[in-house]
């Protein structure tokens, strides 16, 4: 399995409700690493570029609204598959379908607050990932991460 990295976003709601470190710990627990990590506010053109896909869509005022309305936490996970895995800690994008013991599952009601952003494919964390980041603050290469995730 290659060694991946996706784009997390704690949003807004999961900064206000003081849920951030539970959050991080589940991606940590399942042996995905933190490669990247900061706090910021996310302004208009960051947020217009990031949900870019969903321009026109019912939503979207009300979506670029939300992640520019306060503080959120953005990360970039790296290990095995972590795309995909990574979604499915975080669960369907309904809440009310999300899986008990998913993110959105245990801690969220409603599609417009459901706490987290993970990357859907290798095509997006390669367009979302420098939306948030500076090559130089990511810490270590790709193949550099496997011998941190498998220890055995
Ligand atoms: N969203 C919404 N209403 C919808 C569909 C999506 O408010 O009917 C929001 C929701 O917060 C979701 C985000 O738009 O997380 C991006 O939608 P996407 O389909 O990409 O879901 P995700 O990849 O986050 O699971
Ligand atoms: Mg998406």
């Amino acid at each position: 399995m290659a060694i991946e990295q996706t784009l997390i976003l704690c949003k807004p709601d999961a900064v206000a409700r003081g849920l951030v470190g539970e959050i991080v710990a589940r991606f940590e627990r399942r042996g995905y690493v933190v490669a990247a990590l900061k706090l910021l506010v996310c302004d208009r053109a960051r947020a217009e570029q990031h949900y870019a896909e969903h321009k026109g869509k019912p939503f979207y005022e009300g979506l670029v609204s939300f992640i520019t309305s306060g503080p959120l936490l953005a990360l970039v996970v790296a290990g095995a598959g972590a795309i995909d895995g990574c979604r499915s800690t975080i669960g369907a994008t309904d809440p009310i379908k999300a899986a008990p013991g998913s993110i959105r599952g245990d801690y969220a009601q409603t599609i417009g607050r459901n706490l987290v952003h993970g990357s859907d494919s290798l095509d997006a964390a390669g367009r979302e990932i420098p939306i948030w980041f500076e090559p130089s603050e990511i810490v270590g290469r790709r193949n550099d991460l496997e011998h941190w995730i498998v220890a055995s």
